[in-house]
Protein backbone atom coordinates (compact mmCIF):
# COMPACT_ATOMS: atom_id res chain seq x y z
CA UNK A 1 0.00 0.00 0.00
CA UNK A 2 1.47 2.96 -0.76
CA UNK A 3 1.05 6.47 1.66
CA UNK A 4 2.21 9.99 1.03
CA UNK A 5 2.79 11.25 4.61
CA UNK A 6 3.72 9.54 7.56
CA UNK A 7 0.94 10.37 8.90
CA UNK A 8 -1.09 9.10 6.48
CA UNK A 9 0.88 6.18 6.95
CA UNK A 10 -0.26 5.78 10.09
CA UNK A 11 -3.93 6.20 9.48
CA UNK A 12 -3.83 3.33 6.79
CA UNK A 13 -1.82 1.10 9.52
CA UNK A 14 1.32 1.59 7.51
CA UNK A 15 4.52 0.71 9.78
CA UNK A 16 7.16 2.66 8.25
CA UNK A 17 10.97 2.50 8.98
CA UNK A 18 11.11 5.68 10.60
CA UNK A 19 8.25 4.67 12.68
CA UNK A 20 9.47 1.27 13.73
CA UNK A 21 12.99 2.53 14.10
CA UNK A 22 11.67 5.66 16.51
CA UNK A 23 9.47 2.84 18.54
CA UNK A 24 12.74 0.62 19.13
CA UNK A 25 14.73 4.12 20.48
CA UNK A 26 11.95 5.16 22.74
CA UNK A 27 11.10 1.51 23.76
CA UNK A 28 7.00 1.67 22.45
CA UNK A 29 5.11 -0.98 21.24
CA UNK A 30 4.54 0.12 17.48
CA UNK A 31 0.89 -0.19 17.53
CA UNK A 32 0.54 2.41 20.10
CA UNK A 33 2.76 4.70 18.62
CA UNK A 34 1.34 4.63 15.55
CA UNK A 35 -2.15 5.50 16.98
CA UNK A 36 -0.34 8.53 18.17
CA UNK A 37 1.14 9.65 14.89
CA UNK A 38 -2.20 9.09 13.02
CA UNK A 39 -3.83 11.20 15.90
CA UNK A 40 -1.59 13.77 15.02
CA UNK A 41 0.12 13.96 18.98
CA UNK A 42 3.26 12.42 17.67
CA UNK A 43 4.94 13.79 14.60
CA UNK A 44 7.93 12.31 12.65
CA UNK A 45 9.38 14.73 10.80
CA UNK A 46 11.50 13.00 7.62
CA UNK A 47 11.42 14.43 4.40
CA UNK A 48 11.10 12.34 1.86
CA UNK A 49 14.47 13.23 -0.01
CA UNK A 50 16.46 13.43 3.44
CA UNK A 51 17.55 9.60 3.12
CA UNK A 52 20.64 10.01 5.41
CA UNK A 53 17.80 11.11 7.97
CA UNK A 54 18.35 8.90 11.32
CA UNK A 55 14.31 9.23 12.61
CA UNK A 56 13.16 10.71 15.54
CA UNK A 57 9.46 11.31 17.21
CA UNK A 58 8.21 14.46 18.98
CA UNK A 59 5.20 14.29 21.25
CA UNK A 60 5.09 15.07 24.78
CA UNK A 61 4.59 11.13 25.83
CA UNK A 62 8.30 10.55 24.26
CA UNK A 63 11.44 11.80 25.14
CA UNK A 64 11.83 15.55 25.15
CA UNK A 65 13.56 16.52 21.86
CA UNK A 66 16.50 19.18 21.26
CA UNK A 67 16.46 21.78 18.44
CA UNK A 68 19.94 23.65 17.67
CA UNK A 69 19.63 26.63 15.17
CA UNK A 70 22.21 27.40 13.32
CA UNK A 71 23.59 28.88 10.27
CA UNK A 72 25.41 32.24 8.51
CA UNK A 73 24.65 35.64 8.89
CA UNK A 74 25.81 38.44 7.16
CA UNK A 75 28.47 39.26 10.00
CA UNK A 76 29.31 35.80 10.05
CA UNK A 77 29.53 34.02 6.83
CA UNK A 78 31.70 30.78 6.99
CA UNK A 79 29.89 28.02 5.99
CA UNK A 80 32.77 25.27 6.92
CA UNK A 81 32.71 26.96 10.87
CA UNK A 82 28.61 26.36 10.95
CA UNK A 83 29.12 22.53 9.57
CA UNK A 84 31.68 22.32 12.07
CA UNK A 85 29.28 23.44 14.74
CA UNK A 86 26.43 21.04 13.48
CA UNK A 87 28.89 17.98 13.72
CA UNK A 88 29.40 18.88 16.76
CA UNK A 89 25.61 19.58 17.80
CA UNK A 90 24.82 16.00 16.53
CA UNK A 91 27.64 14.25 18.63
CA UNK A 92 26.43 16.45 21.47
CA UNK A 93 22.83 14.97 21.10
CA UNK A 94 20.99 17.63 19.52
CA UNK A 95 18.40 15.21 17.78
CA UNK A 96 17.22 18.35 15.21
CA UNK A 97 19.20 21.56 13.59
CA UNK A 98 17.41 24.35 12.08
CA UNK A 99 19.20 26.47 9.55
CA UNK A 100 18.63 29.83 9.83
CA UNK A 101 20.88 30.77 7.20
CA UNK A 102 20.24 34.96 6.39
CA UNK A 103 23.56 35.26 4.30
CA UNK A 104 25.42 33.87 1.37
CA UNK A 105 24.65 30.63 -0.71
CA UNK A 106 21.99 29.41 1.47
CA UNK A 107 20.66 26.93 -0.75
CA UNK A 108 24.65 25.37 -1.31
CA UNK A 109 24.29 24.94 3.29
CA UNK A 110 20.97 23.87 3.52
CA UNK A 111 21.54 20.99 0.93
CA UNK A 112 24.62 19.73 2.32
CA UNK A 113 22.54 19.34 5.76
CA UNK A 114 20.09 16.93 3.83
CA UNK A 115 22.77 14.80 2.63
CA UNK A 116 25.03 15.05 5.24
CA UNK A 117 23.26 15.07 8.31
CA UNK A 118 21.19 12.63 9.48
CA UNK A 119 19.33 14.95 12.53
CA UNK A 120 16.04 16.39 11.61
CA UNK A 121 16.12 19.47 9.45
CA UNK A 122 14.26 22.14 10.05
CA UNK A 123 14.36 25.51 7.98
CA UNK A 124 12.10 29.43 7.97
CA UNK A 125 11.80 30.08 4.07
CA UNK A 126 11.00 33.44 5.70
CA UNK A 127 14.81 34.55 6.02
CA UNK A 128 15.63 32.27 2.78
CA UNK A 129 13.43 34.74 0.58
CA UNK A 130 15.04 37.72 1.41
CA UNK A 131 18.50 36.40 0.77
CA UNK A 132 17.39 34.21 -2.64
CA UNK A 133 15.85 37.14 -4.48
CA UNK A 134 18.22 40.05 -3.78
CA UNK A 135 15.09 42.63 -3.29
CA UNK A 136 13.43 44.89 -1.56
CA UNK A 137 11.44 43.62 0.89
CA UNK A 138 8.12 44.87 -0.38
CA UNK A 139 9.29 43.83 -3.76
CA UNK A 140 8.31 40.06 -3.31
CA UNK A 141 5.25 38.26 -4.46
CA UNK A 142 2.87 36.31 -2.81
CA UNK A 143 3.63 33.17 -5.10
CA UNK A 144 7.76 33.52 -4.71
CA UNK A 145 7.12 33.22 -0.69
CA UNK A 146 5.39 30.14 -1.74
CA UNK A 147 8.01 29.20 -4.40
CA UNK A 148 10.31 29.34 -1.49
CA UNK A 149 8.75 27.17 0.64
CA UNK A 150 8.58 24.58 -2.33
CA UNK A 151 12.34 25.09 -3.09
CA UNK A 152 13.05 24.16 0.58
CA UNK A 153 11.13 21.24 0.13
CA UNK A 154 12.71 19.69 -2.72
CA UNK A 155 16.19 20.85 -1.24
CA UNK A 156 14.81 17.71 1.65
CA UNK A 157 14.26 19.94 4.42
CA UNK A 158 12.29 18.31 7.05
CA UNK A 159 10.30 20.98 8.97
CA UNK A 160 9.44 24.27 7.97
CA UNK A 161 8.46 26.90 10.42
CA UNK A 162 6.11 28.74 8.46
CA UNK A 163 4.66 32.69 9.99
CA UNK A 164 1.03 31.49 9.00
CA UNK A 165 -1.01 32.58 12.08
CA UNK A 166 0.17 36.33 12.42
CA UNK A 167 -3.12 37.15 9.32
CA UNK A 168 -4.90 40.12 8.74
CA UNK A 169 -6.90 39.69 11.93
CA UNK A 170 -4.26 38.78 14.49
CA UNK A 171 -1.85 41.61 13.06
CA UNK A 172 -5.03 44.41 13.76
CA UNK A 173 -5.79 42.97 17.05
CA UNK A 174 -1.86 42.91 18.14
CA UNK A 175 -1.46 46.82 16.61
CA UNK A 176 -4.28 47.54 18.82
CA UNK A 177 -3.61 45.76 22.05
CA UNK A 178 -0.10 47.80 22.23
CA UNK A 179 3.04 45.67 23.67
CA UNK A 180 6.16 46.39 25.31
CA UNK A 181 8.22 44.74 22.35
CA UNK A 182 6.03 44.68 20.02
CA UNK A 183 6.98 41.15 17.60
CA UNK A 184 10.30 39.66 18.44
CA UNK A 185 9.68 36.92 16.11
CA UNK A 186 12.14 37.44 12.80
CA UNK A 187 10.08 35.94 10.43
CA UNK A 188 6.97 36.80 12.37
CA UNK A 189 8.37 40.53 12.01
CA UNK A 190 9.12 40.22 8.54
CA UNK A 191 5.72 39.22 7.13
CA UNK A 192 4.30 41.61 9.48
CA UNK A 193 6.41 44.10 7.64
CA UNK A 194 5.46 43.07 4.16
CA UNK A 195 1.41 43.13 5.16
CA UNK A 196 2.00 46.16 6.34
CA UNK A 197 3.99 47.98 3.14
CA UNK A 198 1.56 46.16 0.99
CA UNK A 199 -1.56 45.86 2.36
CA UNK A 200 -2.17 42.31 1.46
CA UNK A 201 -3.23 39.32 3.57
CA UNK A 202 -0.38 37.08 4.70
CA UNK A 203 0.51 35.02 1.58
CA UNK A 204 1.21 32.13 3.14
CA UNK A 205 -2.39 32.29 5.25
CA UNK A 206 -4.17 33.11 1.90
CA UNK A 207 -2.23 30.22 0.52
CA UNK A 208 -2.76 27.80 3.14
CA UNK A 209 -3.88 25.18 0.73
CA UNK A 210 -1.01 25.43 -1.88
CA UNK A 211 1.39 25.25 1.27
CA UNK A 212 -0.27 21.96 2.25
CA UNK A 213 -0.17 20.16 -0.88
CA UNK A 214 3.33 20.92 -0.98
CA UNK A 215 3.77 19.40 2.54
CA UNK A 216 2.28 16.57 1.94
CA UNK A 217 3.91 15.70 -1.90
CA UNK A 218 7.24 15.88 0.17
CA UNK A 219 6.41 14.79 3.80
CA UNK A 220 7.48 18.10 5.51
CA UNK A 221 6.14 18.59 9.11
CA UNK A 222 4.65 22.43 9.31
CA UNK A 223 5.70 24.16 12.85
CA UNK A 224 3.28 26.98 12.72
CA UNK A 225 5.31 29.45 14.11
CA UNK A 226 4.48 31.87 16.77
CA UNK A 227 5.09 35.36 15.19
CA UNK A 228 3.47 36.97 18.30
CA UNK A 229 5.71 35.04 20.80
CA UNK A 230 5.83 37.44 23.86
CA UNK A 231 9.32 39.06 23.32
CA UNK A 232 9.58 39.75 26.91
CA UNK A 233 8.38 39.37 30.29
CA UNK A 234 5.32 41.80 30.35
CA UNK A 235 4.00 40.95 27.24
CA UNK A 236 3.92 36.80 28.11
CA UNK A 237 -0.12 35.43 27.13
CA UNK A 238 -1.24 38.80 26.03
CA UNK A 239 -4.10 39.09 23.69
CA UNK A 240 -1.83 39.20 20.32
CA UNK A 241 -0.05 35.54 21.55
CA UNK A 242 -3.70 34.05 22.57
CA UNK A 243 -5.23 34.90 19.11
CA UNK A 244 -2.63 33.60 17.26
CA UNK A 245 -2.84 30.55 18.55
CA UNK A 246 -6.47 30.29 18.07
CA UNK A 247 -5.72 30.48 14.23
CA UNK A 248 -2.99 28.17 14.71
CA UNK A 249 -5.46 25.52 16.31
CA UNK A 250 -7.82 26.42 13.26
CA UNK A 251 -4.64 25.52 10.62
CA UNK A 252 -3.74 22.48 12.51
CA UNK A 253 -7.08 20.84 12.26
CA UNK A 254 -7.10 21.97 8.50
CA UNK A 255 -3.15 20.31 7.89
CA UNK A 256 -4.54 17.04 9.18
CA UNK A 257 -7.22 16.62 7.31
CA UNK A 258 -4.46 16.83 4.28
CA UNK A 259 -2.70 14.31 6.56
CA UNK A 260 0.33 16.99 6.84
CA UNK A 261 2.26 17.00 10.02
CA UNK A 262 2.28 19.86 12.79
CA UNK A 263 4.09 21.27 15.13
CA UNK A 264 3.33 24.60 17.14
CA UNK A 265 5.79 26.64 18.28
CA UNK A 266 5.52 28.49 22.13
CA UNK A 267 6.67 31.22 24.36
CA UNK A 268 9.12 33.06 24.24
CA UNK A 269 9.82 35.05 27.40
CA UNK A 270 7.31 33.72 30.01
CA UNK A 271 6.59 34.30 33.77
CA UNK A 272 7.30 30.87 35.65
CA UNK A 273 3.99 30.87 37.04
CA UNK A 274 2.33 31.01 33.64
CA UNK A 275 4.12 27.81 32.13
CA UNK A 276 2.22 25.48 32.76
CA UNK A 277 -1.14 26.76 32.24
CA UNK A 278 0.22 27.80 28.35
CA UNK A 279 1.30 23.96 27.50
CA UNK A 280 -2.56 23.19 28.98
CA UNK A 281 -4.18 25.92 26.70
CA UNK A 282 -1.88 25.03 23.84
CA UNK A 283 -2.58 21.20 24.10
CA UNK A 284 -6.32 22.07 24.45
CA UNK A 285 -6.89 24.66 21.16
CA UNK A 286 -4.05 22.39 19.39
CA UNK A 287 -5.82 19.42 20.19
CA UNK A 288 -2.32 17.64 21.39
CA UNK A 289 -0.59 18.86 18.44
CA UNK A 290 3.48 18.76 19.65
CA UNK A 291 4.52 21.90 21.52
CA UNK A 292 7.83 23.31 20.20
CA UNK A 293 8.61 25.83 22.69
CA UNK A 294 11.66 28.68 22.16
CA UNK A 295 12.27 28.94 25.58
CA UNK A 296 10.77 29.72 27.42
CA UNK A 297 12.90 32.20 28.81
CA UNK A 298 12.03 33.20 32.56
CA UNK A 299 13.21 36.70 33.17
CA UNK A 300 14.47 39.07 31.22
CA UNK A 301 17.53 40.89 32.93
CA UNK A 302 20.01 37.87 32.20
CA UNK A 303 21.97 38.51 29.04
CA UNK A 304 24.82 35.99 29.39
CA UNK A 305 23.32 33.79 30.62
CA UNK A 306 19.94 32.90 28.78
CA UNK A 307 20.91 29.64 28.47
CA UNK A 308 19.94 29.38 32.14
CA UNK A 309 17.03 31.27 32.18
CA UNK A 310 15.86 29.28 29.32
CA UNK A 311 16.57 25.85 30.79
CA UNK A 312 14.47 26.91 33.65
CA UNK A 313 11.16 27.43 31.27
CA UNK A 314 12.63 24.94 29.18
CA UNK A 315 12.13 21.64 32.17
CA UNK A 316 9.06 22.90 33.49
CA UNK A 317 7.48 23.57 30.06
CA UNK A 318 8.51 20.07 28.97
CA UNK A 319 7.05 18.67 32.43
CA UNK A 320 4.35 19.85 31.62
CA UNK A 321 3.59 18.89 27.99
CA UNK A 322 6.17 20.77 25.65
CA UNK A 323 7.69 18.27 23.41
CA UNK A 324 10.67 19.78 21.78
CA UNK A 325 12.70 22.50 23.02
CA UNK A 326 14.93 24.87 21.11
CA UNK A 327 18.05 25.25 22.67
CA UNK A 328 19.13 29.26 23.51
CA UNK A 329 23.19 29.97 24.41
CA UNK A 330 24.25 31.97 26.43
CA UNK A 331 24.93 34.51 23.72
CA UNK A 332 21.00 35.45 23.13
CA UNK A 333 20.37 38.72 22.56
CA UNK A 334 23.67 39.44 22.26
CA UNK A 335 25.17 37.85 18.97
CA UNK A 336 25.98 34.95 16.84
CA UNK A 337 26.76 32.16 18.91
CA UNK A 338 30.58 31.10 18.90
CA UNK A 339 31.31 26.81 19.45
CA UNK A 340 31.08 27.55 23.19
CA UNK A 341 27.94 28.64 23.09
CA UNK A 342 26.57 26.35 21.12
CA UNK A 343 27.51 23.73 23.52
CA UNK A 344 26.67 25.42 26.39
CA UNK A 345 23.35 25.88 25.00
CA UNK A 346 22.93 22.65 23.84
CA UNK A 347 24.27 20.90 27.33
CA UNK A 348 21.82 23.34 29.06
CA UNK A 349 18.73 22.44 26.92
CA UNK A 350 19.45 18.44 27.40
CA UNK A 351 19.50 19.33 31.37
CA UNK A 352 16.15 20.95 30.91
CA UNK A 353 14.50 18.14 29.04
CA UNK A 354 16.06 14.85 30.97
CA UNK A 355 14.63 16.96 34.03
CA UNK A 356 11.39 17.12 32.36
CA UNK A 357 11.81 13.28 31.15
CA UNK A 358 12.27 12.52 34.88
CA UNK A 359 9.08 14.02 36.17
CA UNK A 360 7.04 12.59 33.22
CA UNK A 361 8.02 8.93 34.06
CA UNK A 362 9.90 8.41 30.62
CA UNK A 363 11.27 5.26 29.88
CA UNK A 364 14.98 4.98 30.53
CA UNK A 365 15.25 8.87 31.97
CA UNK A 366 15.57 7.94 35.52
CA UNK A 367 17.55 4.80 34.74
CA UNK A 368 20.31 7.26 33.85
CA UNK A 369 20.37 8.80 37.20
CA UNK A 370 20.34 6.03 39.27
CA UNK A 371 23.22 4.55 37.17
CA UNK A 372 25.49 7.50 37.96
CA UNK A 373 24.32 7.92 42.19
CA UNK A 374 25.33 4.30 41.84
CA UNK A 375 28.96 5.61 40.67
CA UNK A 376 28.75 8.10 42.77
CA UNK A 377 28.00 6.12 46.22
CA UNK A 378 30.95 3.84 44.78
CA UNK A 379 33.77 6.86 44.29
CA UNK A 380 33.84 4.63 40.73
CA UNK A 381 35.28 8.09 39.11
CA UNK A 382 35.28 6.96 35.54
CA UNK A 383 31.94 5.66 35.11
CA UNK A 384 30.99 8.80 36.64
CA UNK A 385 32.54 10.38 33.61
CA UNK A 386 31.38 8.13 31.35
CA UNK A 387 27.40 9.09 32.69
CA UNK A 388 28.07 13.14 32.59
CA UNK A 389 25.74 15.11 30.34
CA UNK A 390 29.27 16.58 29.69
CA UNK A 391 32.20 14.17 30.23
CA UNK A 392 34.67 16.33 29.03
CA UNK A 393 34.02 19.07 31.67
CA UNK A 394 33.27 16.86 34.20
CA UNK A 395 37.30 14.91 33.79
CA UNK A 396 38.56 18.63 33.14
CA UNK A 397 37.13 19.49 36.93
CA UNK A 398 37.95 16.81 38.50
CA UNK A 399 42.00 16.94 37.36
CA UNK A 400 42.05 20.87 37.86
CA UNK A 401 41.98 20.22 41.46
CA UNK A 402 43.54 16.59 42.70
CA UNK A 403 42.37 15.57 45.71
CA UNK A 404 45.09 14.15 48.83
CA UNK A 405 43.40 10.88 48.52
CA UNK A 406 42.22 9.56 45.22
CA UNK A 407 39.43 8.35 45.77
CA UNK A 408 37.97 11.83 47.42
CA UNK A 409 37.53 14.67 45.63
CA UNK A 410 39.03 18.00 47.18
CA UNK A 411 35.54 19.07 48.06
CA UNK A 412 35.46 17.35 51.32
CA UNK A 413 38.70 15.09 51.47
CA UNK A 414 38.65 13.34 54.65
CA UNK A 415 35.45 14.45 55.17
CA UNK A 416 34.23 12.77 51.78
CA UNK A 417 30.38 11.11 53.47
CA UNK A 418 30.28 9.00 50.77
CA UNK A 419 33.51 7.21 51.57
CA UNK A 420 33.02 7.72 55.12
CA UNK A 421 29.70 6.42 55.19
CA UNK A 422 30.79 3.00 52.93
CA UNK A 423 32.97 2.31 55.40
CA UNK A 424 30.76 2.60 58.75
CA UNK A 425 28.13 1.05 56.74
CA UNK A 426 30.72 -2.33 55.91
CA UNK A 427 31.42 -2.13 59.69
CA UNK A 428 34.89 -0.37 59.44
CA UNK A 429 36.12 2.44 62.33
CA UNK A 430 37.08 6.12 60.78
CA UNK A 431 39.37 8.75 62.21
CA UNK A 432 38.85 10.85 59.85
CA UNK A 433 41.34 13.78 61.66
CA UNK A 434 44.68 11.44 60.68
CA UNK A 435 43.78 9.57 57.78
S1 LIG B 1 34.66 14.52 48.80
FE1 LIG B 1 32.61 15.34 49.16
S2 LIG B 1 31.93 16.10 47.15
FE2 LIG B 1 33.72 14.79 46.79
S3 LIG B 1 32.90 12.78 46.40
FE3 LIG B 1 33.25 12.82 48.60
S4 LIG B 1 31.30 13.54 49.45
FE4 LIG B 1 31.25 13.98 47.28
Amino acid sequence: MSYTTQMDAARKGIQTKELLTIAEKEQWEPDKLITLVAEGKVAIPANKLHTCLNPNGIGSMLKTKINVNLGTSRDLNDLDLELEKVQDAVSMGAESIMDLSSFGDTRKFRRKLTTECPAIIGTVPIYDAVVYYHKALGDITAKEWIDIVEMHAKDGVDFMTIHVGINKQTAHRFKDSKRLTNIVSRGGSIIFAWMEMTGEENPFYEHYDRILEICEEYDVTLSLGDACRPGCIEDASDISQIEELVTLGELTRRAWEKNVQVIIEGPGHMPLDQIAANMKIQETICKGAPFYVLGPLVTDIAPGYDHITSAIGGAIAAAAGAAFLCYVTPAEHLRLPNAEDVKEGIISARIAAHAADIAKGIKGAKEWDHQMSDARKRLDWETMFRLSIDPEKARRYRESSKPEKEDTCSMCGNFCAMKNMNRIMDGEKITIFDE
